[in-house]
C-alpha cells in the first residue's frame, strides 16, 4: 500500500464494505479495503443467516462472509488490515491514517458497522472473559450443562438464546419489559424451546461471582422493584448494538446516537465520503441492506469520481 494514491479507500470489511469493493474493484477503480481484525464484521459470530436470499435453508455467517470475500479477490480487490485513527479533508484528496500511516483516495467509503453494546452495570467489566460475553456463537461452548442468562428481547437475543440452548443446562433469557421485539418466528422457536425460560420485567443490577468467574447476576423486577439473585455461570449480553464512528466524530456529521448521518444514496457530509452499512443511520440493519448500501457507495463515489 506504501504511498499509493487510491480512487476509493474502503474502511470496514464486512458485507457493507466487501460489496462495496466487489462494486469499485469491478469497475477497475483502484480500491483498497482496510480492514482491523478480521474480514466479515458481525456476520462472522452469526450461526445460521436465514434471511439473506439465495441462500434457501440458511447459510452460516462465516461461509457467506468467505464467499464474498473470493468475490472480491476475484476482481483483484486490494486489502490491507489496520486500525484507521483519523480521516482528513484536503478536498480532491481524502488522507486517512492506518495505525501511524497515511493513506489518500479521492474518495472513502465508510463501512466500519457497529459492536455489542455494554450494559454499564458493576461487575460487567470485571468477568468479561470470565463468564460474561458479547457473543453467544464465540463463546457458548464454553457454557456445557451449566445455567446461563441472555440479557436482551431483539433478534439477536433470541437467535443467540436458542444457540445456546444447545449447550447449557438452563437459558433465561432476561428482558427488562414484557414483550419482545424480536421477529415472530424467532419467538414461536423460543416459546418451543424448554431450555429456555422468559424472565420478564427484569432489569440486571450487577454481575457478581468469585475468583474462578461469575456466578449470578442480580436483577430487579421493575414493576415491585424487588431484586433478587439468578443463580448462573455466564451472562450473554445482547442488546444492540453501537456505531464504530467515534474516530470520526470531528469531522462528519452524526447523529446523537453516533451513527454517521448520510442522504439516501450514502453521501455523507462531506464531498466524496460516503458511508454504508449498519454504521449509516438507517431504518433496517441486515446484510440485506448493507450490500445495497455497499453497492450504492461504490457507484456513488465512481460518479463523484467521473464528476470530478
Ligand atoms: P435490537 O433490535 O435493538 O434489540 C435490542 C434489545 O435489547 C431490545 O429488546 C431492547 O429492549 C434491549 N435493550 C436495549 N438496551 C438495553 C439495556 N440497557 N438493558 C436491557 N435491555 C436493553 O438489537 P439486536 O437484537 O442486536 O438487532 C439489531 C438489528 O439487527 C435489528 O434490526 C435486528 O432485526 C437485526 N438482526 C436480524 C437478525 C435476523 O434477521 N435473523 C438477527 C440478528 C439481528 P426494548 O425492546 O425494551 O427496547
Amino acid at each position: 500500500m506504501s504511498d499509493k494514491h487510491y480512487d476509493v479507500i474502503i474502511i470496514g470489511g464486512g458485507p457493507a464494505g466487501l460489496t462495496a469493493g466487489l462494486y469499485a474493484s469491478r469497475a477497475k477503480l483502484e480500491t483498497l479495503l482496510v480492514e482491523r481484525m478480521m474480514m466479515g464484521g458481525q456476520v462472522m459470530t452469526t450461526t445460521k443467516v436465514e434471511n439473506y436470499p439465495g441462500f434457501p435453508g440458511g447459510i452460516d455467517g462465516p461461509d457467506l462472509m468467505m464467499r464474498f470475500q473470493e468475490h472480491c479477490q476475484q476482481f483483484g480487490l486490494e486489502v490491507t488490515y489496520g486500525e484507521v485513527e483519523n480521516l482528513l479533508d484536503h478536498g480532491a484528496e481524502k488522507e486517512i491514517v492506518v495505525d501511524g500511516q497515511a493513506l489518500f483516495g479521492k474518495t472513502v467509503i465508510i463501512t466500519t458497522g457497529a459492536e455489542p453494546r455494554k450494559l454499564g452495570v458493576p461487575g460487567e467489566a470485571e468477568f468479561t472473559g470470565r463468564g460474561v460475553s458479547y457473543c453467544a456463537t464465540c463463546d457458548g461452548a464454553f457454557f456445557r450443562d451449566v445455567p446461563v442468562a441472555l440479557i436482551g428481547g431483539g433478534d439477536t437475543a433470541a437467535e443467540e438464546a436458542l444457540f445456546l440452548a444447545r449447550f447449557a443446562s438452563k437459558v433465561y433469557l432476561v428482558h427488562r419489559r414484557d414483550e419482545l421485539r424480536a421477529t415472530k418466528i424467532l419467538q414461536d422457536r423460543l416459546f418451543a424451546e424448554p431450555k429456555i425460560e422468559l424472565v420478564w420485567n427484569s432489569v440486571v443490577m450487577r454481575a457478581e461471582g468469585n475468583a474462578s468467574g461469575l456466578k449470578a447476576v442480580e436483577l430487579k423486577d421493575s414493576p415491585s422493584g424487588e431484586k433478587r439473585s439468578l443463580p448462573v455461570e455466564g451472562m450473554f449480553v445482547a442488546i444492540g448494538v453501537t456505531p464504530k464512528a467515534h474516530f470520526l466524530a470531528d469531522i462528519l456529521k452524526l447523529d446523537p446516537e453516533g451513527y454517521i448521518l448520510t442522504d439516501g444514496e450514502c453521501r455523507t457530509s462531506i464531498p466524496g465520503v460516503f458511508a454504508a452499512g449498519d454504521v449509516r443511520k438507517k431504518i433496517l440493519k441486515q446484510i440485506a441492506t448493507a450490500v445495497g448500501d455497499g453497492a450504492i457507495a461504490a457507484i456513488m463515489a465512481e460518479k463523484y469520481l467521473m464528476d470530478q
